[in-house]
């Protein structure tokens, strides 16, 4: 129970009476702090009350110790879970989300020394200094620290001079360096990358295993671990082996609206080079002034090399990345990147990590990654600053074969356990769902990280929903469409969870074998419904009810795929459908990156509108679609209006559109006409 005083405004009163008998931590007063700890700081305690602990507000003192005007309000939520009511906490939240302040803070308001773990040393120097720039005393510790250096640390850490030392994990592994850790008595530790502790996570290090012990010997008050990426799976892991079972989960932010998502299924390394060309030159323009920085990802040394050439011979300054080049190499690379020197790097995923720069407009995969997980770490990078940035994923079945190899390959641990090739065997099949989905990109992915509270519900501007708005109902499948996904799983709900996708597609496509009839599904009336499309297409399809949520698998023995509460809603004509129906190809045909122009009469003109749309896009600050579609640009060039009243009457127009742009948009039709 929280009381507020209005003679208090910023002062937090909280009843112990109301917190059962639970240990609580005082909270330093506010005020700037001290270069180095002096160990007696002034508390909280205010004597209102014998039952009263009276801890001045945390935002107050965020403002003061941080400089920051408010935390996000998922930052509050994690700070006073961990400080008011005292329970371990994971945060869920996207690279540049801010995490750090979730555990900095609370450490620059403990007494004592909080420990950081953290597998990103070349980035400790920078968080250190930071927090050393706002008076926070902070140090850390790291193998890439000479002896002499490294006993000076810890002989200060041991005087209490430091709020804060971030760990190395592989420190973990020494005796002498636990036992240092624990001389501390730290008030809390916080696991940052909490996901390398996950078999199931793409990024797993075995010194992470480590931790659960560690914490079990340091006993800190306080434990929070956060992550970028964190399926339920991952997160149900990191609770478990970090004795987390009573602490809180917050997961904050997965949806990126300046994130332009597209991918792209192609066949030949020539399709993906044009598709990564045209994409390079869409979204940084003229390699002699290009609009920012790109990333280029491939899966292999080998082939990075291969699409730098390519990409150099575009005109712009770029280079490859990989772990096969000498150290100074890549600090170079990483370096001139974040200065603007480079335009594009390309790069295995060994770059990444500690990537500083806001105006990278561009991720590209031209070849699949090997998770979701992954993917989204990766596509990450762009458009930190907020303003509209792309991330385009092209994969082809070839993809398949060689993440096969990269799973199977022995590494330095020697063989990979079995078990380890099919955890990410199937992370890698998760994201090649993703690849092929029919349903809005940023959907699938909150729902695959199990984000449920923040689903779009069509995000509007990713290639899949962009798509839906071109058909004749915005956002919706055609009417057409909609028939076949409410007959679609018409056949799922028919099927009563008794069988898997295969014989639904059967029963759907009229196919008269022995399964369909052993149950019965030749004489349901749903049987043969889809008869006009071959049983491979409905499996496509059946696969995209699961990805946008209309349809979900349980496999327990096997994998039986039954109809979800949504999926009845649509199919009972309750709630729209959304999907992009599969191509009637088997393989689906390449089509360029970009966003596909729509047949005009006056492609000239259709270019000038383009052009002034971007312009209009880049005065308001917004991504290009916001001002209008391809279609209404096309739709304009066709119908050269004269007037507001008939630029109206265009497809995706609207008063509003009208009113915003509507002058400067028949200005080029004039001119161009
Ligand atoms: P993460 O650890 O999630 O990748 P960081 O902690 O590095 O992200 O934060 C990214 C940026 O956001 C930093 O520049 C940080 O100062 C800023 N930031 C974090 N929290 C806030 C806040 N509440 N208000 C303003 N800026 C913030
Ligand atoms: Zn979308």
């Amino acid at each position: 129970m929280v009381i507020r005083e209005p003679w208090a405004k910023s002062l937090k009163i909280e009843l112990f009476a109301s917190v059962s008998m639970r240990h609580r931590d005082p909270l330093r007063q506010s005020g700037p702090q001290p270069k180095v700890a002096s160990g007696e700081q002034g508390r909280a305690m205010v004597g209102h009350s014998a039952e009263a602990l009276i801890s001045t507000d945390h935002e107050t003192r965020l403002r003061s110790c941080f400089g920051l005007e408010a935390f996000r309000p998922w930052q509050r939520e994690a700070v006073e879970a961990l400080l008011d009511d005292n329970q371990p906490v994971l945060v869920v939240a996207p690279t540049g989300g801010g995490k750090s302040l979730t555990y900095q803070y609370p450490a620059s308001q403990l007494e004592g020394t909080t420990i950081v773990i953290s597998p990103l040393i070349a980035l400790m120097e920078d968080q250190v200094r930071g927090l050393q720039d706002r008076g926070i005393a902070a140090t850390y510790l790291a193998s890439t620290l000479d002896r002499s250096e490294l006993n000076e640390r810890e002989a200060a850490l041991r005087r209490g001079e430091y709020r804060l030392v971030y760990v190395a994990p592989e420190r973990l592994a020494n005796d002498f360096a636990v036992s240092m850790l624990q001389s501390l008595n730290p008030p809390l530790v916080a696991i940052d990358e909490a996901h390398c502790i996950s078999q199931w996570g793409h990024d797993f290090r075995p010194d992470y295993l480590r931790i659960g012990e560690v914490l079990a010997r340091l006993k800190p008050r306080h434990v929070l671990a956060c992550t970028a990426t964190a399926t339920p799976r991952v997160r149900d892991e990191i609770v478990e082996r970090l004795g987390m079972q009573n602490g809180r989960v917050i997961l904050r932010g997965f949806a990126r609206p300046n994130l332009h998502l597209r991918a792209e299924l192609l066949e030949t390394p020539k399709q993906r080079r044009a598709a990564m060309s045209a994409a390079l030159r869409e979204n940084l323009g003229d390699p002699r002034n290009p609009a920012g920085g790109a990333i280029v990802y491939a899966a292999t040394r080998k082939n990075t090399e291969r699409f730098a050439e390519h990409v150099a011979g575009l005109g712009y300054r770029s280079a490859a990345y990989h772990a096969g080049l000498p150290a100074e190499k890549r600090n170079e690379v990483g370096l001139a990147f974040a200065r603007g020197e480079l335009d594009v790097v390309v790069a295995t995923n060994a770059f990444g990590m500690g990537i500083d720069r806001a105006d990278i407009r561009l991720v590209v995969h031209v070849e699949a990654p090997g998770s979701i997980e992954a993917y989204y770490q990766e596509v990450g990078r762009a458009g930190r600053d907020g303003a509209p940035a792309r991330g385009l994923l092209l994969s082809a079945s070839a993809d398949l074969g060689l993440r096969r190899r990269l799973i199977e390959r022995p590494w330095e641990g020697g063989a990979r356990s079995s078990e380890r090739i099919q955890q990410q065997w199937s992370m890698f099949l998760d994201l090649m769902r993703y690849a092929e989905a029919g349903s809005c990109r940023h959907d699938f992915i909150l729902r695959y990280f199990g984000d449920e509270a923040e689903i779009l519900g069509g995000c509007g501007h990713c290639d899949i929903c962009l798509a839906l708005e071109d058909g004749e109902t915005t956002g919706e499948s055609s009417p057409e469409d909609a028939l076949v996904v409410r007959k679609a799983l018409a056949g799922v709900a028919r099927a009563r969870g008794r069988v898997g996708m295969k014989a639904i597609a059967d029963m759907l496509a009229g196919k008269d074998n022995a399964k369909v009839r052993r149950q019965g599904f030749d004489r349901l009336s749903t049987f043969g419904i889809l008869g006009e499309h071959k049983v491979d297409w409905v499996v496509q399809l059946l696969r995209r009810l699961v990805t946008a949520g209309y349809a979900a698998i349980d496999a327990r023995e096997y994998p039986l795929l039954y109809i979800t509460k949504k999926g009845a809603a649509v199919m009972k004509d309750e709630e729209p459908a959304r999907i992009v129906l599969p191509a009637k190809r088997a393989a689906p045909k390449a089509r360029s990156s970009k966003e596909s122009a729509p047949a005009v009469s006056d492609p000239l003109l259709f270019e000038a509108l383009r052009q002034v749309r971007k312009e209009l896009a880049d005065a308001a600050h917004v991504p290009a679609y916001v001002v209008c579609s391809n279609r209404t640009l096309g739709e304009i060039a066709d119908r050269k209006p004269n007037d507001l009243e008939s630029l109206g009457e265009v497809h995706g127009m609207g008063p509003a559109r009208v009113e915003q742009y509507g002058e400067r948009l028949l200005e080029a039709v004039r001119s161009g006409a």
